[in-house]
């Protein structure tokens, strides 16, 4: 093909529609949390089938005609972005090239304006990429643009940061929020000089406030390397290519409807005073990519409020709450002086040790709707910052209550059965209908010399010795009648060598379907009213 047919055709496809975005995610290392993608074009070719942006981009550039390109990615992600919002869907900001020309068409900004606004997508939902190159020279023009666009509401990224132009300066002057680091500009293996300079630019961008996202990320190594640098955020094959759209529309979906555990976003990157302002990352964030949550304020002086709760916070609650009454109350209260004292501990130790601390406690909220609630809570904390005479913290919550309810049970049920065997005169056991194991209590096992089970009960216990031959049938009987459900048996059996008679007394215990699951037998010697 010469390249003025490709050239025509390279234009006529923008009328016919041929150029396709993909969205590759981007995700937060530590919890797998999908929190961006950008989006990148393709030519679906009649021909040549779906080209690569290496091979058009370019000629666009050449003819002065990426503006085009552009905007039709842009109006493209603005109508995904558009459609997802308005069925009430999660989406996440999406990342949009922008090439060196566009800096310079002084309309370009009106123009992503205009088509931002006729599909109503917050600003905050897209990005500008500008790549380092772009930004290198003609610095007062790319700084009045980033400007511009600050203004709007956009977050502005600057791409391929460390290529090899004059980075430092170029940080300098823009006011980028999200500097793109692409791994291949490090080459080979991560540590040594590369690793040292990646861990600076980290640094470094943490002191201006701005956000790194690693790029080109391949393994888990470089991945891992990067959060040990303290920043979460990767794009790159080992989560995943970028994808068409429908495919993009199944990850986001899969993402963020995954229980997994509650986010832990890398908060240290995020500004946590933005939990104040409604349209900010954070509470955004805070509000739709987040399990239960809360922002706590702990005071100097000991007192602790609840600052912001999510959503999902009264959900795990699991009490009927409106928020405003929830944020009302004093947290102590919950507490008894034991929970609280746990509860403080935690506090006070993300305090001392600037580390994440979580600790398990007993609640007791109380609603006007509910009365009082018992729930037991699973905390942890991170600490984001100081504000006035408090510091500020995550917490993310988790309700335990059931499994620490059944916990307690067992628990109970295992005491009792130990100290009822602990007894004098008094055998216990229990047998488990659809195993037919039994398990000895210590005083069975240590008069009768019992394994800790018994298989095959009860012939192995007939066959221990027992019971005495002549009373075999007898209680095969009555295990029959067990094991059908009849509750409440019970008979007199002369038990080991000594043939000492025993009433043998069964209760049964049935599941929720009523099938009968577990039996508890005693044994009690017959006391002679003689004697
Ligand atoms: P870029 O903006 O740096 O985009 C990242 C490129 O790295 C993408 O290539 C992506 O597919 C690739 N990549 C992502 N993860 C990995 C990885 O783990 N390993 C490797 N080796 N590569 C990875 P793609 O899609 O071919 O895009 C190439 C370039 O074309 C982009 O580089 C960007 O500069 C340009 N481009 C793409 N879409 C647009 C657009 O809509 N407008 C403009 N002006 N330029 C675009
Ligand atoms: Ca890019
Ligand atoms: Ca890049």
């Amino acid at each position: 093909m010469t390249k003025s047919q490709l050239v025509k055709d390279m234009l006529s496809a923008l009328d016919n529609h041929e150029y396709l975005v993909y969205y590759q995610p981007q995700y937060d290392h530590s919890n797998a949390y999908m929190v961006g993608a950008e989006a990148l074009v393709r030519w679906d070719h009649p021909q040549q089938g779906i080209l690569g942006p290496y091979d058009f981009v370019p000629q666009f550039e050449d003819i002065g005609q990426i503006d085009r390109l552009d905007a039709y990615v842009y109006e493209e992600v603005c109508r995904y972005l558009s459609t997802r919002l308005s069925a009430g869907k999660y989406v996440v900001p999406i990342s949009v090239n922008c090439s060196r020309q566009d800096i310079f068409h002084s309309d370009f900004v009106d123009r992503l304006e205009d088509i931002r606004k006729r599909y109503d997508v917050p600003a905050r939902y897209l990005r500008i990429e500008i790549t380092e190159s772009a930004a290198v020279d003609g610095s007062f023009i790319v700084a009045d643009f980033v400007e511009k666009l600050h203004r709007l509401g956009y977050v502005v990224e600057m791409d391929d940061f460390g290529s090899g132009y004059s980075s430092l300066n170029v940080l300098k002057d823009i006011e980028f929020d999200v500097v793109k680091l692409d791994m291949k500009f490090f080459e080979g293996t991560i540590g040594g000089r590369g690793g040292v300079i990646i861990a600076s630019v980290v640094q470094m961008c943490q002191g201006i406030g701005a956000t790194v996202v690693a790029e080109g990320v391949e393994t888990v190594e470089q991945a891992d390397f990067m959060r040990s640098v303290g920043s979460n955020y990767v794009q790159g094959y080992l989560y995943s290519k970028p994808v068409p759209e429908q495919a993009f529309d199944q990850l986001l979906e899969q993402t963020t409807i995954a229980p997994m555990r509650p986010m832990e976003l890398s908060y240290t990157t995020l500004e946590s005073s933005g939990f104040s302002n409604p349209e900010s990352q954070e509470s955004l964030i805070f509000n739709r990519f987040v399990g239960p949550a809360a922002i706590l304020m702990y005071g100097d002086d000991g007192s602790l409020r609840h600052a912001k709760i999510n959503s999902r916070f009264i959900q795990e609650l699991d009490v009927a709450f409106s928020e405003e009454e929830f944020l009302s109350l004093d947290p102590w209260t919950f507490f008894d002086e034991e929970n609280r004292a746990v509860y403080q501990a935690a506090l006070d130790k993300a305090v001392e040790k600037g580390e994440d601390t979580s600790c398990d406690t007993w609640c007791t909220v109380c609603s006007d709707l509910c009365g009082d609630a018992k729930v037991y809570l699973r905390s942890e904390f991170q600490l984001l910052g100081r504000f006035g005479n408090a510091y500020q913290f995550f917490a993310s919550i988790r309700n335990f209550t059931l499994d620490r309810l059944s916990y307690e049970a067992v628990e109970e049920s295992e005491r009792k059965f130990r100290n009822a065997s602990e007894q004098a005169n008094v055998y216990a056991w229990e047998y488990d209908i659809p195993t037919k194991i039994m398990r000895p209590c210590v005083r069975c096992m240590r008069d009768l010399e019992l394994p800790k089970i018994l298989n095959n009960y009860p012939e192995s216990a007939i066959e221990a010795g027992i019971f005495p031959p002549d009373y075999a049938d007898m209680y095969r009987d009555m295990m029959r009648r067990v094991d059908e459900g009849e509750s409440n048996l019970e008979a007199v059996i002369p038990l080991t060598a000594d043939r000492i008679p025993f009433i043998v007394r069964y209760t049964v215990e049935r599941d929720k379907h009523g099938r009968p699951v577990k039996a508890y037998g005693s044994a009690t010697l017959v006391v002679d009213p003689q004697e």
